[in-house]
């Protein structure tokens, strides 16, 4: 528990400082005017949980049994869990899966106490050879998620009734901060516990339906999602305007993708990162791009050039789908996977987009991998 400490100390400076950096760039490329204030004074320390390393403060017993140490020395109890996870964890070589280090934490509710274990998978090199599908995923605002194939089958992710959750939380909330009593502050307290269980549900089903074995699924590397959608603070921002707001900073793309990420890893899929520019500005058809073919920033793709018109978001998750193919084939021909966009530089990076610029839609082609 004592080495535990400087390490958790480190890994808090370490995303402190990652966080102060990419403000410094921001702020050099203008996309922010915010001063990054993490580091003015040491961040607190809240432990609401432990964390357990593998084979010396946890490991697993016989019999769904697992041996914990504690202050009061080593304590053995059995375990429940999911059955999926409890086979993995009974073959973990089969699976190809190691153990890494497990937190404990307890339900403040239930009191129930959960082991939560942090598992690794590694890439099948055989995975190449068995990938029979390739998807891209577009996340947006409108819908929680939009997939589709190379061979043009496409499916939608509403998520409207979790929209009107969002809204209704909202005005409760707004209600409640104007009230300001300190009954009020117990009961918002307890709402942003059930709008995160509710966003962290919608994001498992959506990406658990995303993942499936043999596929290659492309998401978009949105790091800087946030300061790439436009955001108006002032008072000037219309009431339009500042719901758009609400909405982009609930819901929470990272987490999509990071859920569908690791289910698709587990299922036995691939998945990828690929550059998120102009993915929905692009011309699938014929490769005009810009911010011309989205006619008053609507729903609605309408190539400029060629006149292709189609849903938005389809048009991106095609895109996107198109430059995990082209990932694919990179891997096929060199053998090496690039799994994210390489921070190579902007050189390499204009190289890719180029490439991407030549992409067409062709779903009758695009199914010859
Ligand atoms: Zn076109």
């Amino acid at each position: 528990m004592a080495c535990n400490a400087p390490r958790q100390v480190a890994a808090a400076y370490k995303t402190l400082w990652e966080r102060a950096r990419s403000n410094a760039t921001h702020k050099a490329r203008g996309w922010t005017k915010r001063q990054y204030k993490g580091l003015d004074k040491a961040p607190q320390f809240t432990a609401l949980t432990v964390t357990l390393n593998h084979k010396r403060d946890w490991s697993l017993g016989q019999n769904q049994t697992v041996s914990i140490g504690t202050l009061e020395g080593r304590i053995r109890c059995r375990y429940e869990g999911w059955s999926r996870h409890l086979e993995w964890l009974a073959h973990t070589a089969e699976h190809g899966i190691t153990l890494g280090a497990a937190k404990l934490w307890q339900d403040p509710i239930t009191q129930a106490w959960y082991l939560l274990v942090a598992v690794e998978k590694v890439l099948d090199p055989q995975a190449l050879t068995q990938i029979t599908t390739i998807k891209g995923v577009d996340l947006n605002r409108r819908n929680i998620a939009v997939e589709s194939n190379t061979r043009g089958k496409c499916r939608f992710y509403h998520g409207g009734h979790q929209r009107h959750l969002a809204e209704r939380a909202a005005s409760i909330r707004s209600a409640l901060q104007a009230k300001g009593t300190r009954g009020a502050k117990a009961v918002l307290r307890r709402l942003a516990l059930r709008e995160r269980r509710l966003n962290a549900d919608t994001a498992h089903c959506v990406s658990k339906t995303i993942a499936e074995p043999h596929a290659m699924v492309g998401l978009e590397w949105l790091k800087d999602i946030r300061n790439r959608t436009e955001r108006r603070h002032s008072k000037q921002a219309s009431v339009k305007r500042r719901r758009t707001n609400r909405k982009v900073s609930s819901w929470r793309f990272a987490d999509v993708q990071a859920k569908t990420a690791y289910k698709t890893r587990l299922s036995g899929g691939v998945p990828i990162w690929v550059d998120a520019d102009y993915t929905s500005q692009g011309c699938s058809i014929c490769g005009h791009t810009g911010k011309e073919n989205r006619p008053n920033n609507g729903l609605l793709f309408v190539c400029a050039h060629c006149g292709h018109t189609l849903h938005a978001d389809l048009v991106a998750a095609r895109n996107i789908s198109m430059r995990t193919l082209l990932i694919r084939q990179d891997w096929v021909r060199t053998g090496r996977l690039s799994a994210a966009p390489e921070a190579s530089g902007d050189e390499a990076k204009a190289a890719r987009l180029s490439r991407y610029a030549e992409l067409r839609w062709s779903p009758d082609a695009s199914s010859v991998l």
